[in-house]
């Protein structure tokens, strides 16, 4: 089994209006740490910041999918104004059923977008949704993370090629 996602992007702030209409995806289920924000911090690159925000102005709704400490995910809520849907534990996934009613979209309508191969791409497998993989906006880590890169390096992350996103 190849654990290489639907897709592999740089960075969320590629994935145009466009793109998610071609591939029909109405909703977003979003990791936190180093898929939108860089470790241990809650600021938004200006890029991540204004593509959330076209998500708004757009009305594509998305919810914070994330395996992030309580806090930082309450913040990200109150920030969009999101019902905080708490800690998803991926890739297990023991909050996607009611995640998935939270955000009332077909599992196959959904991305779940995130920069880790064994939580965020494994969890899209288990539950049948089809990811984005993104690379990791920071390169510091937990100390866990930096063992986790070095399988992800032995499965062959750094051989996938980037799917092109045209602007
Ligand atoms: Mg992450």
């Amino acid at each position: 089994m190849s654990l290489r996602p639907a897709f592999v992007i740089h960075r969320v702030s590629e994935i145009t209006l466009d793109w998610l209409k071609k591939e029909n995806a109405k909703g977003l289920l979003i990791d936190i740490d180093n898929t939108l924000t860089p470790y241990h911090s809650e600021k938004l690159p200006d890029d991540i910041l204004n593509w959330l925000e076209m998500l708004v102005s757009e009305g594509i709704p998305f919810i914070p999918y994330s395996n992030a400490r309580a806090y930082r995910i309450d913040n990200f809520c109150k920030r969009f104004n999101i019902k905080n849907p708490g800690i998803a534990v991926k890739p297990l996934n023991l909050q996607l059923g009611k995640i998935l009613k939270q955000i009332g979209i077909p599992k196959k309508n959904l991305l779940l977008i995130g920069d880790q191969v064994f939580t965020d791409s494994l969890a899209g497998k288990f539950a049948g949704l089809r990811v984005v993989l993104v690379d990791p906006v920071s390169t510091a880590e937990f100390p866990a993370t930096k063992v986790m890169r070095k399988i992800e390096h032995l499965v062959g992350r750094h051989r996938w090629k980037f799917d092109r996103i045209d602007r």
